[in-house]
């Protein structure tokens, strides 16, 4: 099987019923569409709530944008000073090399710059001159390859970019933001994974998983390759109604990357995306999840919750707060829960 890039394929493949494709069509024809063998064959088609096709396949409520929703959510564009290059907090930029992916995320947060009807990769003299930012800019510390998916260009490619990194003094770490060992992991090579390792400068991998399910033996052995290269792999999931909204979902998601040495790092609140609000859920569910995972997980199973503050204003935790800071009398007094909801002073009274 293809990829799938059709209503037509969608239907013809049974991940999509022909009754819908004339309303799917239109959001195809809004944005774009790619769902792979790999996860198409995790979906069962019997599920109308299938939590992989929820992802992947349109639905005819992303052209039902909400007032809130934006074009370009987490303000990126305020941040660009050349083109390929978002650099919002002082120690690191984005350095986006394609607009293409392996799949297309009906959430993606950047979904009106993503697809393959944008310019797909960044021309030489506009790498060349994001390059030359980076370069001119000494308090860069850390560079995120990100995009698109900066795994989908060839080994060569990639290894051009890290070639060009590490001969930066000042940039001391590269991490890659990726969806593909999830989505084509026969894409993780040996060859790739070289080009991914720089001399002297650790690279990062963060993935990007949102069920369990996710993690099928194939994707399993792509992340096992990198890791066997000593290339370290966090992950980063979305928060996503109807896919893992649920402390069941989302604590076999968080202990099935730890078995496969993969960090749970950032567990994102929704953006808000345009036609992107069915599959958002409200901070108070998240903080609800948070709490449930907290204790009844091990710690190397807990993200932090996050949101991207809408505008270019950077990312803040979400919390849960355990803690409340009393002033009494001149002194200060804390107030601490415990993970079974339980309230107690720190420091404890005497005797
Ligand atoms: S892989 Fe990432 S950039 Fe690409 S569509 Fe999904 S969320 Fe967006």
């Amino acid at each position: 099987m293809p990829t799938l890039r059709t209503t037509a394929q969608l239907c013809d493949h049974g991940l999509a019923p022909p009754e819908r494709r004339a309303a799917l069509e239109a959001v195809a024809a809004r944005y774009a569409v790619a769902l792979s063998p790999t996860l198409a064959a995790l979906i069962d088609r019997h599920d109308p709530r299938d939590p992989i096709a929820r992802q992947f396949v349109p639905n005819a409520a992303e052209l039902d944008p909400k007032p809130e929703e934006r074009v370009d959510p987490i303000g990126d564009g305020a941040h660009s000073p050349v083109d390929g290059i978002v650099h919002r907090y002082p120690d690191r930029v984005l350095l986006k090399l394609t607009h293409v992916c392996a799949v297309y995320c009906r959430f993606c947060f950047r979904r009106e710059m993503v697809g393959p009807d944008k310019p797909n990769a960044l021309a030489p003299a506009a790498l060349a001159a994001a390059l030359d930012y980076i370069r001119s800019r000494s308090e860069i510390w850390e560079v995120i390859l990100t995009g698109g998916d900066p795994l989908v260009l060839s080994a060569p490619r990639l290894r051009a970019v890290m070639q060009n990194l590490a001969a930066i003094e000042h940039v001391k770490v590269v991490r890659i933001h990726t969806r593909v060992p999830i989505a084509d992991p026969a894409r993780i090579t040996d060859d790739l994974v070289r080009a991914m390792k720089i001399k002297g400068k650790p690279t990062y991998v963060a993935v990007h998983v949102n069920h369990a399910r996710e993690l099928a033996p194939k994707s399993r052995v792509a992340c096992a390759r990198i890791a066997d290269a000593g290339i370290p792999l966090l992950a980063q999931s979305v928060l996503l109604a109807g896919v893992n909204d649920t402390p069941e979902a989302l604590g076999e998601l968080m202990r099935a990357l730890v078995e496969c040495r993969i960090k749970p790092y950032y567990l994102h609140h929704g953006d808000l995306a345009p036609g992107t609000a069915h599959l958002r859920t409200d901070i108070a569910a998240g903080q609800d999840l948070m709490r449930a995972l907290r204790g009844r997980l091990s710690g190397l199973c807990q993200p932090t919750y996050m949101l991207d503050i809408p505008g270019g204003h950077g990312k803040s935790p979400l919390g849960p707060n355990y803690i409340e800071r009393n002033r009494a009398n001149g002194g200060e007094q804390v107030v601490i829960e415990d993970f079974n909801g339980r309230q107690h002073h720190y420091p404890p009274s005497a005797g």
